[in-house]
């Protein structure tokens, strides 16, 4: 109160003179006088002592008006520090908080007159006082602390020339939550009562806005911290997501385990499946591949219970977290995180999440692998009962035709029909076989290609001549415009034989009699691109949407006549995109269709490359 306190304080010092002069021995006339002005100076000091009352109050009002404004703490403790120091006008002050972890007294901010932050080396203050003030509760006012007698003995009060100090507590919900500390070293009697008063006032609406702050920043964090460790569970299943392989997702899940917690280290052990006894496996972490007894006492009260433990550091062990990852009714694994430091409860929460989630991708991979398996069953059946069947069918095909021809004896027509049919079935069943065995073996991925450049005229030319006799018999005019020096493409010639054969069939076989089929070949980008155009039954766009999907027959009565499996589109897509390429179509129902490949085009020098 720096304004009103220096004119009272100058009438107080007159006072004190005065006082002084009356005790001497002087005429009767002047100690009238000075009776006289006592009582004027003493009824001055009154009114300027309500004038004070006054403004204290008005400046009480403008700062506590700045506080609430703000729920960021640290602006809250410097809005308050700066208060007190302009209500008392004291040359130092701190603002101290009790931290809820260790019961310490903090000092959050220390301030001098200017309002320039102190340095570490300033901070000293009397801790008696505030000692007094935490266990008494109550506000401590001393005019001059080196005469005071509850402090003048203590050491800091001695050696930091303390005179002047006015300690306040923060009262909040009933509990001492801190303490606002002023002093002034060199001056004495700066601080009355009525300073106390005001500042137990102020410090209890401080206190409010402190706690405020403090909660809401908890809050404010608490809140974050959920969202953040949200967003990463989010992320961590739409990386989990990604993968096939169980060991991509116990790599996944360790990288998040460490990023995500305290931990320095994070292994993972999976259980073995029943039909391999159960075994428990070191996946990931330090002693990779190590097998690990039911027993292992980090893993026993894991595995009897289903939930996750918390084993506190001794010793040399460090603090661990083991927590199960559940199948179904049992765990499929155990995550153990390692810290040398006690883990915060979070992370526990965080790392069973983490399990959880991990869990799903444990299930999904293991059901993907389950299927992968059974598809390298069937292609390894189909490949057998496809080799078994090829000799005798080979046979067969080989025999008819033989007797077809007559060649071992005059047939009659009859036995001629009868031959053909055979003929046309073991065919048919022969195209089958190979392709389902193709399929699969593109499946399974044990589909192997031999590339090299493949000349595309020179394909077209032997597909054409290797046309079956009933497609022969339409009468149809095949046009080839494939430019003899097209450059060549790079595949597997049985392969792109394989291709052209299926797409000119159909072709053939879905067009009328007489009508044209032309086959072009163009440089496309860095690619050869071969197309077959017929005018034949064309594809509906309902049919069009399935076209390439494994056993897609048309329901066109036209097209049952002819005999097929579906399964010739199905092989050329998967066989094209082997080789690096792509397969299209156009059409137009009752007008025609147009199915084209394209293949990566060998430049001239380019060398070839093996897959
Ligand atoms: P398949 O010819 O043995 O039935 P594909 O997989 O080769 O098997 O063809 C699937 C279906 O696509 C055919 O049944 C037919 O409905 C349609 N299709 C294929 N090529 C043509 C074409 N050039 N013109 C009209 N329809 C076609």
């Amino acid at each position: 109160m720096s304004d009103i306190q220096t004119p009272n304080r100058r009438i107080q010092a007159l006072q004190a003179i005065l006082w002084r002069l009356q005790s001497e021995k002087i005429p009767n006339k002047v100690q009238d006088d000075i009776d006289n002005a006592l009582q004027h100076l003493e009824a001055i000091s009154q009114l300027l002592v309500s004038g004070e009352e006054h403004s204290r109050l008005a400046a009480l009002y403008r700062v506590s008006q700045v506080l609430g404004t703000s729920l960021d703490l640290d602006e809250v403790l410097h809005q308050v520090m700066d208060a007190v120091i302009g209500l008392t006008g004291a040359e130092r002050g701190f603002l101290m908080l009790v931290e809820k972890v260790t019961d310490e007294l903090v000092v959050r901010v220390g301030r001098n007159m200017e309002q320039e932050t102190l340095q570490r080396e300033e901070m000293e203050y009397s801790r008696t006082v505030i000692r007094t003030v935490l266990n008494s509760g109550t506000g401590v006012v001393t005019t001059n602390a080196q005469e005071d007698p509850r402090f003048s003995e203590q050491e800091s009060v001695i050696s930091l020339a303390l005179r002047s100090i006015l300690c306040a507590p923060l009262r909040a919900r009933g509990l001492v939550i801190g303490v606002i500390y002023v002093d002034n070293r060199a001056q004495a009697g700066l601080f009355t009562e009525a300073d106390l008063e005001m500042l137990n006032a102020f410090a209890s609406q401080a206190a409010a806005a402190i706690e405020n702050a403090r909660l809401y920043t908890r809050t404010d964090q608490s809140l974050a911290a959920r969202v953040e460790e949200l967003e990463s569970l989010a992320r961590f299943a739409r990386e989990l997501n990604l993968h096939e392989r169980v060991d991509e997702v116990v790599a996944t899940t360790q990288k998040w385990a460490l990023e995500g917690t305290h931990a320095d280290q994070v292994w993972i052990a999976m259980l073995g499946k029943e039909s391999e006894g159960k075994r428990i496996t070191v996946a990931i972490g330090p002693g990779v591949g190590e097998e690990l007894n039911r027993d292992h006492p980090l893993l026993k009260p894991v595995l009897d219970g289903n939930t996750p433990h918390v084993f506190e550091p001794t010793g040399d062990a460090p603090a661990r977290l083991v927590v199960p990852i559940m199948g179904v009714r049992a765990p499929t694994g155990i995550m153990v995180a390692e810290s040398a430091e006690v883990f915060p409860s979070e992370d526990l929460q965080f790392l069973v999440r983490l399990a959880n989630q991990a869990a799903v991708a444990f299930g999904k991979v293991r059901v993907y692998e389950r299927v992968e398996d059974s598809k390298l069953e069937k292609a390894q059946f189909i490949s057998v009962v496809a080799h078994e069947l090829r000799i005798p069918m080979t046979s067969i095909m080989g025999y008819t035709d033989l007797l077809k021809k007559g060649t071992l004896g005059e047939v009659n027509e009859q036995q001629l029909n009868f031959l053909t049919v055979i003929r046309e079935n073991v065919g048919r069943m022969s195209t089958l076989i190979s392709d389902l065995s193709d399929i699969y073996k593109v499946e399974s991925g044990r589909l192997r290609l031999e590339p090299m450049p493949v000349p595309m005229r020179a394909m077209v030319e032997r597909t054409l001549e290797t046309l079956p006799e009933e497609l022969l018999k339409k009468d149809q005019k095949f046009s080839v415009h494939v430019a003899e020096d097209l450059p060549r493409v790079q595949g597997d010639p049985t392969r792109v034989e394989q291709v052209l054969k299926c797409l000119i069939d159909n072709a053939s076989r879905y067009s009328p009699e007489n009508s044209e089929i032309e086959i072009r070949g163009r440089i496309v980008g860095d690619f050869i691109q071969t197309s077959i155009r017929d005018q034949g039954l064309g594809i509906s766009m309902e049919d069009q949407a399935q076209l390439f999907t494994q056993f897609f027959r048309s329901e066109r009565s036209e097209v049952r006549e002819e005999q097929g499996w579906g399964l010739g589109l199905s092989v050329v897509k998967n066989l094209v995109e082997l080789m690096g390429g792509e397969v299209g179509f156009e059409s137009e129902l009752d007008k025609g269709s147009t199915f084209w490949f394209n293949l990566p085009m060998i430049e001239v020098g380019k060398p070839v490359t093996s897959s």
